[in-house]
């Protein structure tokens, strides 16, 4: 049988590793699979082509966090992802919205050339929600030469104009970016700051505003996850995203919109919950590549298949 077929079991017959939901930690959002940037590595393949997801809207939001409200969850930041959050049209209405909702609005963007337009409007936001508004600006790497390689010409330089401008504007800014895999976390860490050293920011980066992933290879044969996986590889299934996250997309030519279990997952239906936060709180079967490579796996493997 095939890998990845059978959403209960591996190709070689074992009960499919499953994981059961927690509660509400993040809620996130997809807001559109359009970007301006087309990066090679981007497990969501956004570009300024893919509309398979929709811009949400205000309207697509508001249930969400009455949903939230009404069972009293302790979640406190609601995320925005894309495509490139800051080219839906309806994001500045989306992202006062949940500030007056009493959330915080983590939006996650790359900053090239998607800030200056709305600039005035942003520092407005930011002074009228103060420290409700949480802005995360994702570089490749903290090199010019990779990031360019990765993201496309002139990227580097505008990425880094926009986290001046930002942390010039008092933003609370965090940076999320890239290790390669002859670089530690800790020296890439050293190296980032550096690179804002030598750009004269004056920003300070902590484990609490400053992300590193791992570089992945998403074109390798994976193995499966089954339910012997996590104690022979020592993971906890409770620290994984779909134990206590979830993140809502709008497909496009749907009306409403469906939750997904975490952000890496947007276009299997498999892996659709229902569209409200109480209907999506399901066991979510790893019958995905990326649970194994991006989530359990890390590399290891615990089947035979
Ligand atoms: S990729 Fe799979 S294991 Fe990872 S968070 Fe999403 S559903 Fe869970």
């Amino acid at each position: 049988m095939e890998k990845f077929k059978d959403q209960r079991k591996t190709a070689n017959g074992e009960e499919r590793g499953f994981i059961d939901f927690k509660g509400y930690k993040n809620l996130w959002f997809n807001t559109g699979t359009l970007c301006n940037l087309e990066c090679i590595n981007c497990y969501i393949e956004s570009s300024p082509t893919n509309d398979r997801l929709s811009y949400i809207t205000n309207e697509d939001v508001i249930p969400y966090l009455e949903e939230l409200k009404e069972m009293e969850s302790v979640v406190e930041t609601i995320g925005f992802t894309g495509g490139e959050p800051f080219l839906n049209p309806h994001i500045l209405e989306v992202l006062e919205t949940v500030c007056k909702f009493g959330f915080k609005a983590l939006i996650l963007t790359n900053a090239v050339n998607v800030i200056k337009r709305i600039s005035d409007k942003l520092i407005k936001m930011n002074i009228a929600y103060p420290d409700q508004l949480r802005i995360r600006i994702s570089l490749d790497h903290h090199s010019k030469k990779v990031h360019e390689k990765e993201r496309g010409p002139k990227s580097f330089d505008k990425a880094i104009e926009s986290i001046k401008w930002f942390n010039q504007n008092g933003f609370n800014l965090s940076l999320a970016g890239r290790s390669l895999t002859d670089e530690t976390a800790e020296d890439a860490k050293v190296n980032f700051q550096q690179m804002l050293n030598d750009f004269n920011i004056s920003l300070t980066l902590s484990d609490e505003n400053l992300v590193i992933f791992p570089e992945m290879a998403t074109n390798k044969e994976v193995p499966e996850i089954t339910t012997q996986c996590f104690d022979i590889l020592n993971v906890n299934p409770d620290h994984q995203m779909c134990a206590s996250e979830r993140m809502i997309i709008k497909k496009k030519g749907q009306n409403k919109p469906t939750v997904m279990p975490c952000t890496l997952l947007a276009y299997d239906p498999q892996f659709e919950l229902g569209q409200s936060l109480r209907e999506s709180q399901k066991r979510v079967y790893l019958n995905h590549k990326f649970c194994a490579e991006f989530c359990i796996l890390g590399g290891a493997s615990c089947s035979s298949t």
